[in-house]
């Protein structure tokens, strides 16, 4: 008995899983690929990743999502999509894809560093996380003034006054769209200058309602029950510290691709985003797509990771459905 029950785990451990189409992260991206590659009997897999849902789950209410006129709560939105992932039979299952292998064919792909998946196709859906400061005070008011996505949560400060932090392309359209709905918006630039680009800089300095704090980090997010209703800045030059009264405080400060498991295996531009052929989610690997924010530093919106995530599912169809014939010839 003991032995078959070795025997049986044993040959579990040391046979590798096999399947058709394999997604990697579970954000709107991925699950879109799931219902896609579902629905044309692909049977995926996919594993959520370390943070089941995505950024979406780590936001209040989404608004911006066509089809919700009331808005949904960005975790609630996510178990629907979870569902109708599952409705059409994808096996979804908790874990980290830890390394891969793609040198060969089928495409290999460990999970939590012990379970190899073989997979005729590989969809990365693994998103991208935005970078904070790194204060407790900013952890502490997460979701209660304190944001990383002014086009996700911008609305709800509309009449209010705010803070963005940041002086890339991101703090500068943030800032801006900001200014279209708060009464005030104060920009956080760490040095005497912008990295973003010209144009997005003029934008900035001609919009009334904001005001350039140069050479400025943010020392503290201060509040209460309610939420932020504060922040403390110091000038980095002459060490003067402001106390400024305001409700929201964004991030812009950049965001980091979730890619480290594909360096030098997928290419990548500078900032570590997968590159992919225009107009498709094809990689460099074939049969490897990539869908989402780990594809996308420009729109990053939910809409646009679901859009592509349906990209990712058909172009690995098609995938699948070539090889199969090239085996049938
Ligand atoms: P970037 O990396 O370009 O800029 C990040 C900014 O945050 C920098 O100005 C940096 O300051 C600042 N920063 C970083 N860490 C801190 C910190 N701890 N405290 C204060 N400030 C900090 O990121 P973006 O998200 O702005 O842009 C990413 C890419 O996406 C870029 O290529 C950009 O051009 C592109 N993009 C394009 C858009 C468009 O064309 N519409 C819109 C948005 C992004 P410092 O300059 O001092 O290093």
């Amino acid at each position: 008995m003991g032995d078959l029950f070795c025997y049986k785990l044993c040959y579990q451990r040391m046979s590798n899983e096999k399947v058709k189409v394999l997604i990697i992260g579970s954000g709107p991206a991925g699950y879109t690929a799931a219902i896609y590659a579902a629905r044309a009997g692909l049977k995926p897999v996919l594993y959520t990743g370390g943070q089941p849902g995505g950024q979406l789950t780590t936001t209040n209410d989404v608004e911006n999502f066509p089809g919700y006129p009331e808005g949904i709560n960005g975790t609630s939105m996510m178990m629907d999509l979870q569902k109708q992932a599952e409705r059409f039979g994808t096996s979804i299952h908790f874990g980290l894809a830890t390394s891969v292998d793609f040198s060969g064919y089928p495409l290999k792909v460990t999970v939590d560093e012990k379970k190899v998946i073989e997979a005729e196709s590989v969809i990365v859906a693994t998103g991208a996380t935005a970078k904070y400061l790194g204060l407790p005070s900013e952890q502490h008011f997460y979701n209660k003034g304190v944001s990383a996505c002014a086009v996700c949560d911008g609305y709800f400060y509309r009449g209010k006054e705010v803070a963005v932090v940041g002086a890339g392309d991101s703090a500068a359209e943030e800032a801006t769209y900001l200014a279209n709905l708060c009464t005030k918006v104060h920009l956080f630039v760490r040095r005497s200058e912008m990295r973003a680009s010209k144009i997005m800089q003029q934008r900035v300095l001609n919009t009334a309602n904001i005001e350039v704090h140069w050479n400025t980090e943010t020392e503290e997010i201060l509040g209460d029950e309610h939420g932020v209703n504060a922040v403390r800045i110091v000038n980095n030059k002459t060490g003067e510290k402001k106390e400024i009264a305001l409700q929201g405080f964004f991030l812009a400060i950049g965001h980091q691709p979730n890619t480290e498991i594909f360096k030098g295996v997928l290419n990548m531009d500078e900032a570590g985003y997968v590159i992919v052929q225009p107009g498709t989610t094809k990689t460099n690997i074939e049969g490897v797509f990539a869908v989402g924010d780990v594809a996308d530093k420009t729109y990053r919106q939910a809409i646009t990771a679901a859009g592509t995530g349906c990209m990712g599912a058909l172009d690995a169809e098609k995938f699948i459905t070539a090889k199969e014939m090239e085996l049938v010839h």
